[in-house]
């Protein structure tokens, strides 16, 4: 990039800065309250502080914030790809797997000489190569009820990437036990689904699904197939999911979530409301 370009977009972005502070009532060359973004960073999230809807307040609190990414898969690259190149302050990966040839044509943050070693630490190795302002904590363990309250604990949000119900319905127990924000995801063939919840104020996984389908009749990918860029479709929304809400930005799946249907290209946002009766999020 030249450096006239890099000026510009610095310029730009130092606008968009002094416009947030304007907006908060604060004058222009306020003292912020916290450490302000550095010249690097104003270069490297340019193209999203000019954003309108975004400014030094929300990427600041990306830099303040963790999240758990459950699930270095096909949901949980395009995820934790997105939340590291946004600027999410720390990332925890959890994934007890190791690297399978047959996951390479849908997990983008694996690559051909990764087979056979541990999905976590690929996926942290990458993620620092994208960016280094980041902590990445790998978990090499598999989440389950003995250990989710604990894997959870000190973060600000979890992503469910997860590929199956009981990790599913497990995580939502926790988060909604904790109060923690979650983002649900799902993707078998060529449909997937994602949920932003926020426990308390919006439906639970289990409001909205009470039960696990019967065991035969949600395939899973190896039986059902899946193609890539629709696995990533769907990590691609739950990582905007998460941005929102991290950023503090109105979501149009606060009480809903969304079907996608990439088969026939179409889209459906369901609304879902919370049960009083939920064994999961009734006392949240
Ligand atoms: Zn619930």
């Amino acid at each position: 990039m030249s450096t006239d370009r890099r000026g510009l977009f610095r310029h730009a972005a130092r606008a968009a800065r002094d416009a947030a502070r304007a907006a908060q009532g604060l004058p222009a060359d306020a003292r912020p309250l916290r450490p302000p973004l550095d010249d690097t960073e104003l270069e490297r999230y340019g193209r999203q502080l000019v954003l309108p809807e975004w400014g030094e307040a929300q990427q600041l609190r990306l830099r303040d914030a963790s999240v758990l990414v459950v699930g270095a898969g096909a949901l949980g690259s395009p995820v934790a790809l997105y939340l590291a190149g946004a600027g999410v302050g720390r990332l925890g990966i959890l994934d007890g797997d190791d690297v399978e040839l047959s996951n390479l044509h849908r997990q983008p943050l694996h690559f051909t000489p990764d087979v056979g070693s541990a999905k976590a630490h690929s996926a942290a190795t990458k993620l620092r190569f994208l960016n280094p302002a980041v902590e990445i904590a790998p978990y090499q363990v598999r989440l389950d009820e003995d250990n989710a309250d604990l894997l959870i604990e000190d973060h600000d949000l979890v992503v469910d990437c997860s590929d199956s119900f009981a990790t599913r319905y497990t995580v939502n127990a926790a988060c909604c036990a904790a109060g923690l924000p979650l983002v649900e995801g799902g993707v078998a063939g060529w449909t997937g689904l994602v949920m932003p919840i926020r426990p308390g104020e919006s439906a639970c996984y289990r409001c909205a699904f009470p039960q696990p389908p019967p065991g035969d009749a949600q395939p899973t990918c190896a039986q059902a197939g899946v193609l890539g860029p629709a696995a990533g479709v769907v990590g691609s929304l739950q990582a905007l999911a998460a941005i929102r809400i991290l950023a503090g930005l109105p979501d149009p799946l606060e009480r809903a979530f969304l079907q996608v249907d990439l088969a026939e290209a179409t889209t459906l946002r369901v609304s879902a409301t919370r049960r009083s009766d939920c064994p999961d999020c009734a006392g949240a």
